[in-house]
């Protein structure tokens, strides 16, 4: 029987943390704001929107909402970016991704100043990141040390295997592993062997987008398992990448979904919103 990894009481406990931190910043007459920037009305998007909201007014941060519509130019979201940037009242900017198609998602990165993008996608930040320097890093691989950090997995020494090798949780989880002295391997759609590959690590993170792919037979017993993974089943209910039923037997510790992985992304980003006072400076 595996621990099951909290990521919502974790999650919840950094966010108390967080607003603690931010009534202190009050005291001292700072404030600190959010700008949400959603084009289109895509459902799913829009209860992500919802969801950052709500977490920005429980820890006190002002949270500025642009819902924009459809047919939004690039042009038009550029120049918001623009004024946002340059308005000092503002410490962060999210715009919620996926855009519609014809605004181009690699521009508006780019456009967001680096000082503001909390979500850390912007190109300064994942390289200061992959250099050790300061600088706001991705929410969900954030989240996850944050996780493994707080239930007492050591990573250090620990041989880390990270499936999928995304910009936004792949990529710099690999790295962040790293920086914690983990021996990583990062595998993708043209690894040979994955499930070798898979049954060697101690500590393996998985985030492939594909429902329960994963069972038991990746997996080496006593291995703690991290589910980054979201999809809605016909039912209408959540699972992840991970079979957890078959999994669960065999792991040391598994995230469940929900509540795993997923409430610790936006913990992060209310932490990355509170860490833009010292990194603005
Ligand atoms: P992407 O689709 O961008 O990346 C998937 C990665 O998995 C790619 O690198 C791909 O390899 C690899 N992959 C796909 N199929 C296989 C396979 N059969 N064997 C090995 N590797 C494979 O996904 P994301 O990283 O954006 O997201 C992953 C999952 O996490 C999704 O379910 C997403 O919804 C969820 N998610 C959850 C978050 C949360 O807060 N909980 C936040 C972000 C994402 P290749 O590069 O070769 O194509």
């Amino acid at each position: 029987m595996a621990t099951i990894i909290d990521g919502k009481k974790i999650s919840q406990t950094i966010k108390d943390e967080l607003k603690e931190k931010v009534a202190e910043y009050k005291q001292n007459g700072v404030e600190i704001a959010l700008a949400v920037i959603l084009v289109g009305n895509d459902p799913a998007s829009s209860v992500y929107v919802g969801n950052k909201k709500k977490a920005c007014e429980y820890i006190g941060i002002r949270s500025l909402s642009y819902e924009l519509p459809e047919e939004t130019s690039e042009e038009e979201l550029l120049t918001l970016i623009d004024t946002l940037n340059k308005d000092d009242s503002v410490n962060g900017i999210l715009v919620q991704l996926p855009l519609p198609k014809h605004i181009e998602e690699k521009k508006v990165i780019r456009a967001i100043s680096p000082k503001k993008d909390v979500d850390g996608f912007h190109p300064e930040n994942v390289g200061a990141l992959l250099i050790g320097e300061p600088g706001y890093v991705s929410c969900t691989p954030a989240g996850i040390i944050e996780l493994l950090r707080r239930s007492n997995v050591e990573i250090e020494g620990k041989e880390c295997v990270v499936i999928g090798r995304s910009n936004i949780v792949g990529k710099p989880m690999g790295v962040l592993l790293l920086r914690e002295n983990g021996t990583v391997t990062v595998t993708h759609s043209r690894t040979k062997d994955l499930k070798e590959v898979c049954k060697r690590a101690d500590i393996l993170v998985v985030a492939i987008g594909k429902p329960m792919m994963i069972t038991a037979d990746y997996v080496k017993e006593g291995a703690v398992v991290i589910d980054v993974g979201i999809h809605r089943k016909e039912d209408g209910k959540l699972c992840g990448d991970v079979d957890f039923s078959s999994v669960e037997p065999v792991a040391g510790a598994i995230t469940p979904v929900p509540g795993g992985v997923g409430p610790m992304t936006i913990a992060m980003l209310m932490k990355n919103c509170v860490d833009s006072i010292s990194l603005l400076s």
